[in-house]
């Protein structure tokens, strides 16, 4: 989900595009709003047992160590009752930050790769349009370890299409997906 920009980007979302035998990964950028942590928490707080429930939990508690049970004190005040409930907007983000954001789940990382699910994402919006613009509305959608993508090698044809309608973070990470050293 959100990513804060004081944080690092450790994950890429991108959209593979075939052309020829060659391929292109373009970029999908969080702009940074929120508005996905505010919606679509997966965070359920059970008050009987005083728990969390949410992907990687472990991970998430190691990481915030005693400020864990601060956010639980937090939802005691203020979910209080006895059934468990899904909480929104999720416990976890600060001031539109995310306090736990190297140990953030799984399904936080790969937002919106695979649906907005009614979040109004604008990066996912955006990355349509791109998409769109550049004719490649079929691309397959991935989601992976930044260090980890096999970088794409487009013509110079299309890297010219793509930096005409591309913004500037979108741009910094077109160069970190492809290998381009050539054009630039
Ligand atoms: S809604 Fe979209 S743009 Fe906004 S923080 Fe979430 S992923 Fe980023
Ligand atoms: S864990 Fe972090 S990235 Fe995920 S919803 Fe909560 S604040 Fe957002």
């Amino acid at each position: 989900m959100g990513s804060p920009e004081t944080f690092k980007l450790d994950t890429a979302l991108f959209a593979r595009v075939y052309l020829g035998s060659n391929f292109v990964n373009i970029p999908l950028v969080c702009r940074k709003c929120g508005k996905c942590c505010e919606k679509l928490s997966h965070v359920v707080y059970y008050p009987d047992r005083r728990e969390i429930e949410v992907e990687n939990i472990e991970e998430i508690r190691e990481f915030l160590g005693i400020r864990y049970y601060e956010v639980l004190e937090e939802l005691e005040r203020e979910v209080g009752g006895i059934n468990a409930v899904m909480v929104s907007p999720c416990p976890f983000l600060r001031n539109g930050k995310c306090t736990v954001y190297p140990a953030r789940p799984a399904s936080c990382k790969s937002f919106p790769i695979y649906g907005d699910f009614g979040v109004g994402c604008p990066a996912l919006r955006r990355f349509e349009e791109v998409l769109k613009a550049l004719g490649c509305e079929k691309a397959e959608r991935v989601c992976m370890p930044l260090d980890s993508v096999e970088k794409g090698k487009p013509s110079k044809a299309f890297v010219e299409k793509y930096l005409s309608i591309a913004e500037e973070e979108e741009i910094e990470l077109f160069f970190a997906l492809n290998s381009v050293a050539d054009f630039i």
